[in-house]
């Protein structure tokens, strides 16, 4: 077997790995094991637009582990260089992907038509990748060719997310995509390796430790409290898909069994407002002894207090609801989006509170009110920052150094031989390869862009 790594090497995105295998005839195959965007950069920035290394022609099937953006975005690119190929994901994956995908394209429609730059796919290739969808449940077999078998499992990070076995060569050899967090509410648990020679593992949150999930509901509860007394507004910049739902289902048995309130809650993103629609429609992949699941006839992540606002005049009516009330709204790094608007009107206010649950990259004004700022230019306005912020670790959607250490060791105890790290940036990388190192005591690569390995 070789693998090569397009993407997501020494940075967080653009996961794509190429693997070629053979049958028991010893007749070559390529498959391809997810085919992410570049993010961070123009959606149609240089990394994207350059040609892919490989002949997709020549890649006879593709398989993603979850709709994620740098697993899922450079597939229609895929289909307008030749790609002819099958492309395998669970049901609720090719849901949300098609969400994804099409909100990518539409962002980069209008990044084209403002700085005059060419597409990265046009939206045939995004119809066209939908049409080579075959879905795949979990531990259904797939069979390629003669002596290829192919697993997805359960990886607990979204709905629907999955880590790929591919049993080829005598070998088992495992591809992550990313691994979830510890006890999510709302998701099964990853689920165990039974057996790997080769692991290729994200190490995005790979040098660090959570916070303890608990804390979560304490921060959460905190803040709602905080805006019920003092009458002021809770924002929260939130991601569509996974962790609003994860609010959503903490919001319902907070406000509505806990502090028993009627404060209204308002998802104010179509995308979220459409990846929860996906959550409700796929409900047997969520965690099926959680209490949610367990009433019947629930409308899932439907509560009381919770408003919908899909339109832009639904949206902007939110400003003449009084408060206490709660704003979940993306972008999740307050890097555009709804969230905007809100952030101009409310942050001025000492009466408001803003709730920080995912990364913020550098350069965005949700880093920038995270580190303190006073005063942040939105939309050419110069806002003061008199609100009051804080942050929730604990709704990452990656597993920690803990929670992979563990995935990577498998009950029977055998340690894979070889191990590559994908994701993280470099330090990440270099901390959890020694640390990985030094507990299983077994080979680790951190791979190169677009380097071949020998798998033997
Ligand atoms: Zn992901």
């Amino acid at each position: 077997m070789k693998l090569s790594f397009h993407g997501a090497v020494r940075e967080v995105t653009g996961s794509c790995m190429h693997l070629k295998v053979k049958d028991t005839a010893g007749v070559e195959h390529r498959y391809l094991f997810d085919c992410g965007m570049f993010q961070g950069e123009h959606l149609c920035g240089d990394k994207n637009m350059r040609p892919f290394a490989f002949d997709p022609k020549h890649v006879e099937a593709v398989f993603v582990t979850h709709p994620h953006a740098d697993h899922n975005g450079r597939l229609p690119k895929l289909i307008k260089e030749g790609f002819a190929g099958p492309i395998y994901m669970t049901p609720p994956c090719t849901a949300l992907s098609r969400l994804v995908l099409e909100d990518a394209h539409h962002i980069m429609a209008e990044e084209a038509e403002k700085c005059g730059s060419s597409v990265l796919y046009e939206l045939a290739d995004l119809l066209g990748t939908f049409d080579r969808v075959k879905t795949v449940g979990y531990h259904e077999e797939v069979a390629p060719a003669p002596g290829i078998k192919i697993y997805f499992h359960e990886a607990g990070h979204v709905l629907g997310s999955a880590y790929i076995s591919v049993e080829a060569e005598g070998k088992r050899v495992i591809f992550s995509g990313d691994i979830g967090n510890d006890d999510v509410p709302i998701l099964p648990q990853t689920e165990a390796i039974s057996r790997a020679d080769v692991v290729v593992c994200e190490s995005t949150y790979g040098h660090r430790v959570h916070e303890p999930i608990a804390e979560r509901e304490t921060k959460l509860r905190g803040a709602l409290e905080e805006v019920m007394t003092n009458k002021g507004v809770l924002l929260i910049p939130a991601f569509s898909i996974e962790r609003t739902q994860e609010l959503l289902y903490a919001l319902d048995r907070l406000l509505e069994h806990e502090l028993k309130t009627t404060m209204p809650i308002f998802l104010d993103s179509p995308m979220a407002i459409k990846a929860t629609q996906v959550y409700r429609d796929f409900k047997e992949y969520l965690r099926f002894d959680s209490p949610i699941l367990q009433e019947a006839d629930r409308d899932f992540f439907s509560f009381k207090n919770l408003r919908e606002t899909l339109t832009v005049e639904e949206s902007k009516a939110i400003n003449n609801v009084p408060a206490p009330k709660v704003i979940i709204a993306g972008s999740g790094m307050m890097s555009g989006g709804r969230i905007m608007h809100h952030l101009i009107r409310y942050l001025p206010d000492p009466s408001t509170r803003l709730l920080i649950i995912g990364y913020q990259a550098t350069g965005t004004i949700g880093r920038k009110i995270y580190e303190g700022e006073k005063r942040v230019r939105i939309f050419g306005q110069s806002v003061e920052v008199k609100a009051k912020t804080a942050a929730i670790g604990a709704f990452s959607a990656h597993g920690d150094m803990n929670k992979l250490t563990r995935w990577l060791h498998p009950e029977s105890g055998k340690i894979p031989t070889e191990i590559f790290l994908t994701h993280g940036d470099s330090d990440a990388k270099e901390v959890f390869a020694t640390h990985l190192r030094h507990e299983l005591g077994t080979q680790v690569v951190i791979p190169e862009f677009e380097s071949e390995h020998e798998i033997s």
